[in-house]
């Protein structure tokens, strides 16, 4: 792990210059030990095989993330859990439920998987209290108009809980990524507060299409912009207008820890962007305070 005392202050003084009481990040990866093991033997082996190295910058112990986190002034965060197969989503939820109430700062997350049971399991994670959901369209390999879903579709929209949805093709396309699946789901829950994850990476245009088209439509910035994904999917420039002009609806999120970079470097990528301070503040701190309720 490469990280210093240096990079936490690094961290606090961009947001400190800001003047935002700290930085929410809707999308980082806290998840039960054997799972993120096997995530991180995932990245481990991505590099030999694609040739693109994906080395995990912050490898250590889950206490010591979370120290991190809280010293890069991260006053909100989330524990993007995601099941890859049934019969996982609701073991994911329990963790979910005991990570939050263990780890303070943390935004109680769950998950949820097209199964039987789903509606149920689903609607008792929401009153137990999970304040934001994750779905992951890539590795859960699923069709989000799958009718199971359908109900719970509409049970989140209804509660205004948001969800976190992995639906872009980046970095590999599944069979139900890309704006068209999402877009089928958006006509029948225009009210779904979808937070579209790494802008809807690589397909950033169409996605934006959507957030214009439905205003509980959200993106997370999680690994946008920085030079990683700048190499292999590049923000076309000719959007960077409507970009600033969603200001409302773009979210911080970072992928820590599961990041080839330091935390800095996706702060300093938002930054060169060049859409100016206050657009700055609403995404790195006002609209995830918004969103989860912070005074
Ligand atoms: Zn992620």
């Amino acid at each position: 792990m490469t990280t210093s005392a240096d990079e936490a202050a690094q961290v606090r003084a961009f947001w400190g210059r800001l003047g935002v009481p700290g930085l929410v990040d809707v999308h980082t990866h806290f998840m039960p030990g054997r799972v993120l093991e096997k995530v991180w033997a995932y990245f481990d082996a991505v590099g030999p095989m694609t040739g693109v190295e994906w080395p995990i910058t912050y490898r250590c112990e889950e206490e010591e993330r979370v120290a991190l986190l809280r010293e890069f002034g991260v006053v909100r965060f989330t524990s993007m859990i995601y099941p890859h197969k049934a019969g996982m989503a609701e073991w994911l939820n329990g963790w979910g439920g005991q990570f939050a109430a263990r780890t303070p700062g943390c935004v109680r997350t769950a998950t949820l998987f097209p199964e039987a049971g789903v509606e149920a399991y689903v609607r008792r994670a929401v009153e137990g209290g999970a304040r934001v959901f994750k779905a992951h369209l890539q590795v859960g390999a699923y069709d989000p108009n799958d009718p199971l879903l359908e109900p719970v579709w509409g049970l989140l929209a209804e509660a205004g809980v948001p969800v976190v949805m992995h639906c872009g093709s980046g970095p590999a396309p599944g069979k139900f990524t890309g704006p068209g699946p999402v877009g089928e789901l958006l006509a029948r829950h225009p009210r779904l507060r979808l937070i579209v994850a790494h802008m809807g990476m690589p397909e950033y245009a169409d996605f934006l299409d959507l957030a214009q088209r439905y205003a509980e439509v959200r993106l997370d910035t999680t690994m946008a912009f920085t030079d990683f994904s700048e190499r292999m999917a590049p923000f076309p420039k000719t959007d960077l207008g409507r970009l600033r002009d969603l200001g409302e609806r773009v979210l911080l999120g970072s992928d820590f820890p599961n990041i080839p970079y330091g935390y800095l470097h996706q702060l300093e990528s938002l930054q060169r962007l060049q859409l100016g301070d206050e657009w700055l503040r609403a995404v790195c701190y006002g609209n995830g305070a918004r969103l989860f309720g912070i005074g």
